[in-house]
């Protein structure tokens, strides 16, 4: 039985209840973050925290009270429930109104925040980094702002669900020919050991690995290009990859159906993520 964190209380996770008023609930009007964890320390936390802070004020949602806190009820939570490798996620609701209505509730509506930890083993040792996985490609029909990190999840879950129909691991979003972003990760090709994902805008999320691992990619002097690149290119490509909080850096063998370059994980993504876990590592708080 996990300890979970609802406004302001710790409790047993079914002790924990949310209105069916709540906007989370109604509308998807609601935002979250994931922050792993591995060795009990929690990674990249503070590119969580701002990334958080924007999704908020992009949606015009009231910071709840506890927000200055985050840090100590993530480590919390991490202490209660003996966590030393996994994921915690959180989620900020506009609340409970009395009511159904598009329009927002007044400011006396609190928001709702949720936070829980999901158990990981192993995490950064997944056998899948090992083999590489295998994605499909799909009409990108999300939202125009996907750089909020909105919890209007559906078609990233209808994704995923077609990628698993079709023997695959994710699917890679396209959109006037070019490719977004995984369903729930950034995408990467690497041409000639040059790296390049699609330039940042309201197309994508704003991967905090994302950005970590570019900034290790520059400071290692690999060379990057942020722009967008087409199936087929990444399909020519000689090696892809994904990055999010979750999956760290895993690299990509299959495009619909095509093998990319040799068809196993390439030494790029392997470097990158190796640099990444030992450079987290040592910054995780
Ligand atoms: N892109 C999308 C659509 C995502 O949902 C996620 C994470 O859930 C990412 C990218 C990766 O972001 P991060 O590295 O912050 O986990």
């Amino acid at each position: 039985m996990r300890t979970v964190y609802l406004n302001g209380d710790y409790l047993p996770e079914n002790e924990a209840r949310v209105s069916i008023f709540d906007r989370g609930f109604l509308m998807a009007d609601g935002v979250y973050e994931v922050t792993s964890v591995l060795d009990g320390k929690l990674i990249d936390f503070a590119g969580h925290a701002k990334r958080l802070a924007r999704s908020l004020s992009e949606l015009d949602m009231q910071t709840p009270d506890c927000m200055d806190d985050l840090l100590n009820i993530h480590r919390e939570l991490v202490r209660a429930n003996d966590i030393t490798d996994g994921m915690i996620y959180l989620q900020i609701t506009r609340g409970a109104a009395a009511d159904r209505d598009f329009a927002y509730p007044s400011a006396d509506v609190k928001p709702t925040v949720v936070l829980f930890t999901q158990n990981k083993p192993g995490l950064a040792d997944s056998p899948a980094a090992k083999t590489g996985i295998k994605v499909i490609s799909i009409a990108d029909q999300r939202r125009a702002r996907r750089d909020i990190k909105t919890v209007q999840l559906q078609f990233p879950s209808m994704g995923k669900m077609m990628a698993k129909a079709a023997g695959c691991d994710d699917a890679w979003m396209v959109e006037d020919g070019h490719v977004t972003e995984g369903t729930s990760n950034n995408a990467y090709i690497v041409k000639g050991n040059k790296i390049i994902t699609r330039h940042l805008g309201n197309e994508i999320l704003h991967g905090i690995t994302r950005a970590a691992v570019l900034r290790f990619a520059r400071e290692a002097q690999m060379e990057v290009e942020e722009r967008s690149f087409t199936i087929a290119e990444a399909q020519d490509a000689d090696e892809a990859f994904i990055t999010s909080a979750s999956t760290f850096v895993m690299p990509v063998v299959e495009i619909d159906g095509a093998a990319v370059g040799s068809g196993k994980p390439g030494d790029i993504a392997a470097r990158l993520r190796e640099i990444y876990l030992d450079e987290s590592r040592k910054m995780a708080i």
